[in-house]
């Protein structure tokens, strides 16, 4: 690793002028400058694999030609015009959504961002059932405005004055930490049970309905047992509400086998978002839902986005949709998933630091923690091994209420020499951060 000084000055450069609360990982700041494949290069010139894919924006590897290539093209014919006027990529795209996701959901409104898609899905449900009370399950990230803000339920990502209202939390199925204490062998997933107790305490007992992430992204990876979503959904409709399945981390093949996260749990949600991984690094979002559904918006009132489907973000999600259907798409996650949690699950047993491995597909996570009868997290070392896994080229993410979760995301388009490289850089890093304890 060469020394830093160009990413160095950006980073001093940003603290001058951007909002401090935007934090930055890693003690010498990486300010990267390209990106290639798997791989990344700071200003500095040095080169990493990213195992983080850039928060999951990045499906099918940085910079892939044919999504420059459409990009390219569609900027140079024209590259915004209003939602005034039909657009051809963003019905083109309209039409492929319907394609890919979970039955019956045929009607996209593109924005530009997940925290739209969020935004927009609650309005739907509200409209739709002319309920308010709303439900979120706790350590969910929903997005960065006051009602996503006030949706996302950890601590360490909101503020004293996010109040949206009617807005409720149950219980997640955090098996490792259950909040009611109980074995997942003989619990009857109870968590998910008390969802009713949760409406008929804390609501009207006449609820809009409840957004739940598959599997809790900035929760740090959380996957609850298989019937888990079931029920919730069986609950959340017998108070009149809809499923809200939020695939902004775990969506488009992500978790294998499936195009949406949601399918694992055999759950058909009424209204699906996504975001993130849906044009590889463009800023887009999507409330994708029945026209039953969306139709009851226009009834009421107009509905527009300046920027949502517009020509440029809409081709590159039409071109990386088609990269994951031609390169990486759910069967090849699935494989390259088992080949990534096979080689965690190794680590588990050599180094007593890891307290769990979790996630499905390319969306997998490792909780440290200081002993594994305690389970006290180990955030210090999670510092620690983010710096060794850096030094030797290697970028990861990390999550989790407690800080001490590795969440391991690379790009779906990563083969099987791409995971052994990663998994010998953890396996050096975790022996390091092990001998320094
Ligand atoms: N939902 C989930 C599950 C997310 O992880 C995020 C972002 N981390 C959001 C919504 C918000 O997306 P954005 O940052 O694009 O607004």
């Amino acid at each position: 690793i060469k020394p830093n000084q160009k990413s160095r000055a950006i980073a001093d450069k940003q603290k001058k002028h951007i909002w401090s609360a935007v934090s930055l990982f890693y003690k010498d700041p990486v300010a990267i400058d390209k990106g290639e494949g798997l791989y990344v290069w700071d200003a500095d010139g040095n080169q990493y694999l990213d195992f983080f894919g850039g928060i999951l924006t990045t499906s099918v590897g940085y910079n892939h030609p044919k999504i420059v290539k459409r990009i390219a093209e569609q900027a140079a014919k024209v590259m915004h015009t209003s939602t005034l006027y039909p657009i051809k990529n963003m019905a083109d795209l309209g039409e492929k959504m319907a394609e890919i996701t979970p039955d019956g959901l045929d009607t996209s409104f593109f924005t530009n961002s997940g925290t739209e898609a969020n935004e927009m899905a609650v309005l739907a449900a509200r409209e739709y059932t002319g309920n308010h009370d709303f439900f979120a399950l706790r350590h969910a990230y929903s997005g960065s405005s006051n009602l996503t803000k006030t949706m996302t339920a950890q601590h360490t990502w909101r503020f004293n004055s996010n109040d949206a209202s009617g807005i409720k939390y149950t219980m997640n199925a955090y098996c490792y930490r259950c909040p009611l204490k109980l074995k997942p062998e003989s619990c009857g997933t109870a968590c998910a049970q008390d969802f009713e107790n949760a409406v008929k305490t804390m609501s009207s007992g006449r609820i809009a309905g409840i957004l739940c992430e598959p599997i809790q992204g900035v929760g740090g990876f959380i996957t609850p047992p298989p019937d888990f979503f079931k029920i919730i959904a069986e609950i959340v409709r017998q108070y009149g509400g809809v499923f809200i399945a939020d695939e902004v981390q775990g969506g488009f093949g992500r978790t294998g086998k499936h195009w949406f996260s949601i399918s694992h749990w055999g759950v058909n949600p009424d209204i699906m978002t996504m975001a993130k991984g849906i044009a590889n690094g463009m800023p887009m979002g999507n409330t994708i839902t029945r026209a039953e559904i969306s139709d009851c918006l226009k009834s009421e009132a107009l509905l527009l986005s300046t920027y949502g489907g517009n020509p440029l973000a809409t081709a590159a999600s039409l071109a990386t949709i088609e990269v994951l259907e031609e390169e990486a798409g759910p069967e090849h996650v699935e494989k390259m998933g088992n080949l990534l949690r096979k080689g965690l699950e190794k680590l588990y047993e050599k180094y007593s630091l890891i307290g769990e491995v979790r996630g499905k597909g390319l969306m997998q996570a490792v909780e440290l923690v200081k002993d594994r009868q305690t389970k006290e997290p180990a955030v210090a070392e999670l510092m620690h091994l983010f710096e060794e896994t850096k030094a030797r080229g290697l970028l990861i993410g990390k999550g989790g209420l407690l800080g001490n979760t590795v969440r391991i995301t690379p790009p779906m388009t990563c083969n099987e020499d791409h995971i052994a490289k990663a998994l010998d850089i953890l396996d050096v890093s975790f022996a390091a951060v092990q001998k320094a304890r």
